[in-house]
């Protein structure tokens, strides 16, 4: 099949965005905001990715991905480029106490997580009184790496030269290589179970807080300092108001519609394929799943930095066994409860070596308690993860799926559900090989590339990608890495080199601005050929 050149970049140039996940939606949003036309190609009939808000029978509403919706900063300035506010769009409770966690072990304690400080140290006494006074040190100081850092979470990293930026230089003092996450909390809190508190959260991406490294200490600050929200009616909600804004900076997005390959004319890519017809574009951004996705949709010799050995090869996430359950009747637990293992090390260390931990921590959420449109009138949801080992570990999910659950609801009973079966009215299970089957997510690993030091910044794939030219990356499997705020972070790096490349800028409209100049704006776009009957016509060229 032979694509027509591009033909775009004279006058009005057009991006095709493969996945409609977050990181697909955001880079949508700010390059069509800049005066680029963009389609948008989802394999699926919604939108959202990993990042979805699914309606079960009953009218049980779940997540199926993220459910801690952390720093709105980033993703309110992506709105305000569109002349949106997210505030509008979506209704972000702040969750105060953020969640509860419950220590397993001899001596078993609870604490409510809450980011007010005085409170907090009183939590943090039930531990172990020595280490109230951390919560404060642990604070000032990652609040100082945090601006250090921020440079290097916003700014590429297309090689080595990178690193002599002084703005890099300086945040990169902060990153201790040689620390693990634990190991630096150290410095804070002496009860290993108080530096889990401050840690856990490297399971956001997927990491050991014993192996993650040590600048990972800002995710727990992130928490206290900017809070844990939940959007009203889960954080699908979220994707689907991006697509709406996004639609309405003129953005194409196409549903049921999977990219089968994208098209090079020698080093440049010129389109993508899509149900066998050519869709001419001028560059191409990619949303899907690193692992899973650019195998199939480029050639080794576009991007031999990462031949399919090298993807077979990394390092990955561990996955997730989620059992999604509704509830008849109320539930007496917080928005979010993690139980932590009285082996929580062993069974990560399990969970590295392949081996599906017997006695699992784990997390909850019950969305229902602070939110009353995730359950139906007088009944519940419960939403539970299992980190388990992705598919690399060998397991046959087959087999495993129903022992798991068995497993699986045996364990609520520590977090004090014990009747919990008899009132199980709809159910959903997705195991590591739903992942990969059903969401397509490489190795089932949930929380996509690892993020040890060997795959951050410049080794990992990088925003401009491979040696093709017109190939940008977005989602968690490119810089910054995983996890919303940072891959609406890792977007805006991405449309901004796409953006540079095209000769163009990138748009930053205050909301009063669009608002008074809205109709304006949506002539601007007809002008450019972006009416809604021209943009489908000729992205189907
Ligand atoms: C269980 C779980 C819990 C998580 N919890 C949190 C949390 O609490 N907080 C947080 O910040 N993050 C969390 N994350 C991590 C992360 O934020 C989400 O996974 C996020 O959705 C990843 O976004 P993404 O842009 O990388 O892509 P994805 O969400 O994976 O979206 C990629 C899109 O590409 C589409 N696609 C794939 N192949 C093709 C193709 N060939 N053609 C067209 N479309 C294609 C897919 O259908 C999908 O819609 C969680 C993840 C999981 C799985």
């Amino acid at each position: 099949m032979n694509a027509s050149p591009p033909s775009l970049s004279k006058t009005r140039p057009h991006v095709a965005v493969i996945g409609a996940g977050p990181g697909g939606l955001a880079a949508a949003m700010l390059l069509a905001s800049s005066g680029v036309r963009v389609t948008v190609f989802e394999k699926d009939a919604v939108v959202g990715g990993r990042t979805r808000t699914m309606t079960a029978p009953g009218g049980y509403r779940f997540d199926i991905g993220p459910t801690f919706f952390l720093y709105p900063r980033i993703l309110a300035e992506i709105f305000e480029a569109c002349g949106a506010r997210l505030e509008d769009e979506v209704d972000l409770i702040r969750l105060d106490p953020q969640y509860r966690l419950i220590f397993e072990g001899a001596n078993p304690v609870s604490i409510e997580a809450t980011p007010d400080l005085a409170r907090m140290e009183a939590e943090v006494a039930k531990i172990n009184p020595a280490d109230a006074a951390g919560v404060r040190s642990f604070m000032a100081e990652n609040r100082v790496k945090l601006e250090a850092f921020r440079p290097v979470l916003e700014r590429p990293f297309p090689g080595v030269m990178t690193y002599l930026a002084p703005e890099v230089m300086n945040g990169l003092k902060h990153l201790r290589p040689w620390l693990s996450l634990d190991q630096e909390l150290q410095r804070h809190f002496s009860d290993p179970r108080t530096r889990l508190a401050f840690s856990f959260q490297s399971k956001y991406l997927g990491m050991s807080p014993f192996r993650c490294p040590s600048m990972f200490s800002i995710l727990s600050f992130l928490e206290y300092e900017h809070g844990v929200f939940h959007p009203r009616g889960g954080c699908g909600v979220v994707s689907e108001a991006m697509a709406r804004v996004a639609e309405s900076v003129g953005v194409d997005i196409r549903l049921n519609t999977k990219v089968d390959r994208i098209v090079f004319e020698g080093r440049r890519a010129v389109g993508v394929e899509a149900g066998g017809r050519l869709h001419a574009v001028d560059a191409v951004v990619v949303n899907a799943d690193f692992a899973h996705a650019i195998p199939g949709l480029m050639e080794e010799e576009q991007r031999p930095q990462w031949p399919d050995k090298k993807i077979a090869e990394a390092r990955y996430s561990c996955s997730t066994f989620m059992l999604y359950l509704g509830i008849e009747g109320q539930l007496d637990l917080a928005h979010h409860t993690v139980l932590l293992a009285e082996d929580y090390e062993n069974n990560l260390a399990q969970i590295e070596a392949g081996i599906i931990p017997q006695n699992p921590s784990l997390y909850v959420q019950a969305a229902a308690s602070t939110d009353p449109s995730m359950a139906p009138p007088g009944h519940s949801t419960l939403y539970m993860l299992v980190p388990v080992p992705n598919l690399l570990g060998g397991a046959d999910w087959a087999t495993e799926e129903p022992r798991y659950r068995r497993l699986a609801l045996d364990r609520l009973k520590a977090i004090g559900l014990h009747d919990i079966e008899s009132r199980i009215r709809y159910e959903k299970i997705i195991s590591p090989q739903g992942w990969q089957d059903d969401y397509a997510v490489g190795y089932g690993a949930t929380f996509n590339l690892a993020h040890n030091v060997r795959q951050m910044m410049h080794f990992r794939p990088r925003n401009r990608f491979g040696k093709a030219r017109g190939v940008y990356l977005v989602g968690g499997g490119t810089h910054p890495g995983s996890g919303l705020p940072v891959i609406y972070e890792g977007a805006r790096i991405s449309a901004d080199l796409l953006l540079q490349d095209l000769g163009m800028a990138r748009s930053e409209r205050s909301p009063s601005h669009m608002r008074a100049n809205a109709g304006a704006f949506s002539s601007q776009v007809d002008s450019l050929g972006g009416s809604e009957n021209a943009t489908k016509q000729s992205a189907g060229d």
